[in-house]
């Protein structure tokens, strides 16, 4: 099948970038459990170390396995390539290292994952790197925060935990205008219910342990490029523009164009940062995908479901999802999620801290784990876990604050979900 723009979503997430396999026929992709390839001779082991010619030469490198996932996910997310890692953490490192240097500093979001949060405000740091965090609703702050040494602009298309929806095109007219690249985080949100490419995003990131991979099995993250930046602009650029000289003074843009990003991404990002998604990994993220916009539709059928209901129920002070007529942001979530907005959301319960811990120790399906995006519900309280890191104020300003639940509603049956929430609650609240 080639990959034409005319196919559908839901072909596409089960056919984009996968061939019967050439050597075998076999029809599922497939793992490609091998360090390395052979050769055919000299010249074409030379011409691969020269970037001359594209193919598989060591699997820090690149893997016919995840080779496919690169492809599937970049064609899901209407970018030009893509370029898996070991961990979404790894993928936000590899989009960054490409556009910083010592002395550089990132524009981001208040609303963010903790654990980026955590990566952006104190680790690159090390990197001689640096991050203005500004609320994204603010436009005149995003605009201002942005000085001659921003390189990028990083926000979440559906934060989490906050139910917070980031206005990604009035977010990217801003970059748009000075120049500077706009990465965002589609991992809550997935390519099925977002596009952030069609709204303006340079690049994309995601942790595909969560929902592409489905049922938490591996951890894995992905940078997809957009193709549409010119790193050629202006001298801010350089690992992109510039000579390179590891590679003989070739020049990335010039040399690739719209696939720049990705190509620097595998020949320098993984070849010295080597965080490589392995290729089992890439296999289990491949089945998840197969089945991405089904569990997507069940995950915000229930979520809504599940949401009014608590929201109804007075042991619940408020619940903060998007997809709720009473959510601040529904009518931007209705613009820049028409398919529902995820599976993910925070309710504070009536008695703070205390409830909370009983809640979570009360539940049955429900289960008590640091993460998110599973085939089975999750839940977690933030404040004495994932944002446990933050400051009080971080984490009031994430929507994580200590009377505060996060949930991650699954795909089984609703009823059974709001049963086991309501005899959990009662025993909360007590
Ligand atoms: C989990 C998560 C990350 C980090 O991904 P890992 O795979 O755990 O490294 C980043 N952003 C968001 C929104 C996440 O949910």
């Amino acid at each position: 099948m080639s990959d034409g723009p005319t196919h559908g979503f839901d072909t596409l997430q089960i056919h984009a970038g996968a061939r019967p396999d050439p050597a075998t026929g076999a029809r599922q992709t497939p793992i490609y459990q091998t360090t390395a390839y052979v050769f055919r001779d000299a010249d074409h082991a030379a011409a691969l170390f020269n970037l001359q010619e594209v193919g598989f030469i060591y699997s820090r490198l690149t893997n016919p396995t995840v080779a496919v996932l690169q492809e599937r996910i970049a064609t899901l997310e209407g970018g030009v390539g893509a370029v898996c890692c070991s961990s979404g953490h790894a993928a936000q490192i590899m989009a960054l290292f490409p556009l910083m240097a010592p002395g550089c500093n990132v524009v981001a979001s208040t609303r963010l994952y903790g654990g980026t949060v955590t990566q952006l405000s104190q680790t690159i740091k090390r990197f001689g790197w640096n991050a203005k965090f500004v609320d994204f609703d603010d436009l005149d702050a995003v605009r201002d925060a942005i000085d001659d040494d921003t390189r990028a602009v990083f926000g979440e298309s559906i934060a989490n935990p906050g139910g917070y929806v980031t206005d990604i095109r009035a977010i990217a007219d801003i970059t748009d205008a000075a120049g500077i690249p706009l990465i965002i985080d589609n991992t809550s949100a997935t390519p099925y219910l977002c596009r952030p490419i069609e709204m303006g995003a340079t690049l994309v990131v995601h942790s595909t342990t969560k929902y592409l991979t489905g049922n938490g099995t591996v951890t894995g993250g992905c940078v997809v490029d957009s193709g549409k930046f010119d790193w050629s602009a202006n001298d801010k650029f350089p690992s992109l523009s510039a000579p390179e000289d590891a590679y003989h003074g070739l020049k990335f843009h010039e040399t690739f164009g719209g696939l720049a990003f990705t190509f620097h991404g595998i020949a320098i990002g993984l070849r010295d940062l080597g965080m490589t998604m392995n290729p089992q990994a890439a296999h289990y993220t491949l089945m998840g995908i197969e089945t991405l916009s089904l569990r997507m539709e069940r995950h915000v059928q229930n979520a809504e479901k599940i949401a009014a209901w608590l929201e109804n129920d007075d042991r619940v002070d408020y619940v903060t999802y998007a997809g709720l007529p009473s959510s601040p942001y529904a009518e931007r979530a209705k613009r820049v999620y028409p398919k529902g907005a995820g599976g993910l959301f925070t309710f504070a319960v009536k008695g703070g801290y205390d409830a909370c811990v009983k809640l979570v120790n009360s539940l049955e399906i429900f289960s008590h784990v640091a993460n998110l995006g599973d085939a089975r519900s999750l839940i977690i309280h933030s404040a004495s876990t994932t944002h446990r890191q933050l400051s009080a104020e971080q984490q009031e300003a994430a929507g994580a604050g200590p009377n505060v639940v996060r949930v991650s509603i699954g795909i089984e049956d609703p009823a059974d979900l709001i049963a086991d929430l309501d005899q959990a609650l009662s025993t909360a609240c007590a």
